[in-house]
């Protein structure tokens, strides 16, 4: 006997339209490319994204075709989230950080027909123009500019785009399993590969992650999301943003900690998503100030491990929670947030401390286990180590338009990391599976060294990676950027190891650079250090 309930697909266009309804007025800030705030509301939003969704029906654009964003975080790019999807089109977005080569192929490769840029990333679009297979329309995120029409004749203007559009334009239902949006591996091998989200898997992805044991979303809160609305949806906020009504800061261009700090006191922000470097330039910008953040309760870390310094300095400096997440564009991205239980009450503060250094667990809607090279299941004891699988409603059943098998083993995604599970659920990343430092028998996990190593006074960025070894087949090579004024010697950064990590889990040596190679999303690009360094302990004494 079947249940006598509503059936109603579930679509993006629901999220903006109840945000409208029932938070009209909750604004939206964000800063603009040319400088200085705007404001507006869920309301506004709304109206133009629905006016934008009938342009761009007027323009000859088909249910699926994929229309692409070149952009900040910004109102523009919130109601393209909204307006596109909303349409049954596919919103594309682009990390302006990948060379021109990757952003060539994947413009194709994805078919897109219409590019919106912000006025920044022109000139990108200038040098790869001639050769977008598909592209039929290119729109600046302003207003009319006379300088963008004599760079790139022929250029579109979004706000005239949107004023064509039908005020009367309704939302239009369609089955929930549709495609609403489209991202790109960062990819540091290969060409970059998409996953493409459905409305149903991004309004449960939303669902999810404004749970109280995810980012604890609600119409209290004031969220800014750091993390570019072009790196995996901005971790899906703007979604889950709208469905909650919380008042959005969208930073625009300048991520820099002193703009970040005067917008969050500014705007009195709750909760700011980012990566650990984010943190980092907040931090410091504090520390110069002498400044507080009063009104911010908590952060939302992930994109790469945050170093433990990091979730205690934000606590016990500044008074805010860190929750510490793990995802990959692959799973829309969240697959884990780091919250405790009842029982962790009982902790001390130090010890609560400890337990939030891991992942976290995964919300409902997302199973997590770690499997040997063979496929067998590992125990969940916090002791064994093995490849991290995931499954769920958000995860990708395969990649876009690709012809090769899905790499999911019985039904289970290979997220390419290794893990630790604790009965608890509680997972910890070790490592990328080919990053890790196999040592005789021993796994070294590269991660640990280098959250460690990055919270040493005196060194501004670590890296860690497996270099070869006559004996022990691979050992721990770091490689450091000292803070400008630092006069640490090898043996000083050797020495702060010291009672920190087993011996043999110590670093064999200590290389100084100026700078770390890192891809379009900020992460390390290893595979560049090791092809210079891997060889660095055969050539030495190494023994
Ligand atoms: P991306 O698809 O570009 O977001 O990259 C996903 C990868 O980033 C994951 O597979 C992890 O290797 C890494 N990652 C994301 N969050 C974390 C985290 N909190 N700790 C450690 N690694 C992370």
């Amino acid at each position: 006997m079947l249940g006598q309930m509503m059936q109603q697909p579930l679509l993006i266009s629901a999220q903006i339209a109840h945000a409208a309804r029932y938070h009209h007025d909750t604004e939206i800030v964000s800063v603009e490319t040319s400088g200085g705030k705007h404001r507006t509301t869920y309301g506004e939003v709304e109206r133009r994204s629905r006016k934008l969704a009938s342009a761009l029906l007027d323009l000859g654009l088909e249910a699926g075709d994929r229309v692409a964003t070149l952009a900040w975080n910004n109102y523009r790019h919130l109601e393209i989230y909204f307006g596109v999807s909303g349409a049954g089109l596919v919103c594309h977005t682009i990390n302006p950080r990948l060379f021109a080569d990757q952003l060539v192929y994947i413009i194709n490769h994805a078919q897109d027909r219409v590019l919106f840029v912000d006025k920044t990333f022109l000139p990108i679009v200038q040098g790869i123009r001639d050769r977008l297979e598909h592209l039929e329309h290119l729109i600046l995120l302003s207003a009319e500019d006379a300088d963008a029409s004599e760079a790139l004749p022929g250029i579109g203007f979004y706000d005239e785009l949107v004023e064509r559009g039908s005020e009367d334009y309704v939302w239009p239902t369609f089955d929930e399993n549709t495609a609403s949006s489209l991202c790109y591996t960062s990819g540091t091998t290969g060409n970059p590969k998409g996953a493409l989200y459905s409305h149903r898997s991004t309004v449960l992805h939303s669902l999810a992650i404004a749970l109280p044991d995810s980012m604890c979303l609600s119409a209290r809160d004031c969220m800014m999301p750091v993390v570019p609305m072009f790196h995996v949806n901005a971790w899906g906020i703007p979604y889950a943003a709208a469905m909650m009504g919380c008042k959005l800061v969208l930073p625009g261009p300048n991520l820099d900690g002193v703009s970040l700090k005067n917008l969050i006191n500014g705007e009195q922000v709750t909760i700011a998503a980012g990566v650990p470097t984010l943190w980092q330039g907040l931090i410091s910008a504090l520390k110069e100030s002498g400044e507080t953040v009063p009104s911010l309760n908590r952060t939302v870390i992930g994109g790469s491990a945050c170093p433990p310094w990091m979730i205690e300095s934000l606590y016990r400096d500044y008074g805010v929670e860190t929750l510490h997440a793990w995802g990959m564009t692959e799973l829309s991205p969240v697959g884990s947030v780091n919250t405790l239980l009842h029982k962790h009450s009982r902790l001390s503060e130090d010890e609560q401390l400890v337990m939030r250094r891991g992942q976290g667990r995964p919300p409902f809607g997302i199973d997590l286990k770690i499997m040997d090279d063979q496929g067998n299941d590992l125990p969940r004891d916090g002791q064994a180590q093995g490849d991290l699988y995931a499954k769920g409603h958000w995860v990708i059943n395969g990649y876009f338009d690709v012809a090769d098998a899905p790499p999911h083993r019985d039904g289970w995604f290979p997220t390419g990391d290794v893990a630790v599970i604790d009965a608890d659920g509680y997972v910890t990343i070790k490592d990328r599976s080919k990053d890790i430092i196999k040592s005789g028998g021993e796994w070294i996990s590269s991660v640990e060294l280098e959250s460690l190593a990055a919270g040493f006074e005196g060194i501004a960025d670590a890296a860690v990676i497996a270099a070869k070894h006559p004996k022990w087949d691979e050992r721990p090579l770091l490689i450091v950027v000292p803070e400008a004024s630092s006069t640490l010697t090898e043996d000083d950064v050797m020495a702060l190891f010291e009672g920190k990590v087993a011996s043999w889990q110590k670093p064999d040596a200590v290389i100084f650079v100026e700078a770390l190679p890192r891809n379009a999303t900020g992460k390390i690009r290893k595979n560049q250090l090791r092809e210079i360094y891997e060889d660095y302990l055969l050539k030495g004494d190494a023994s």
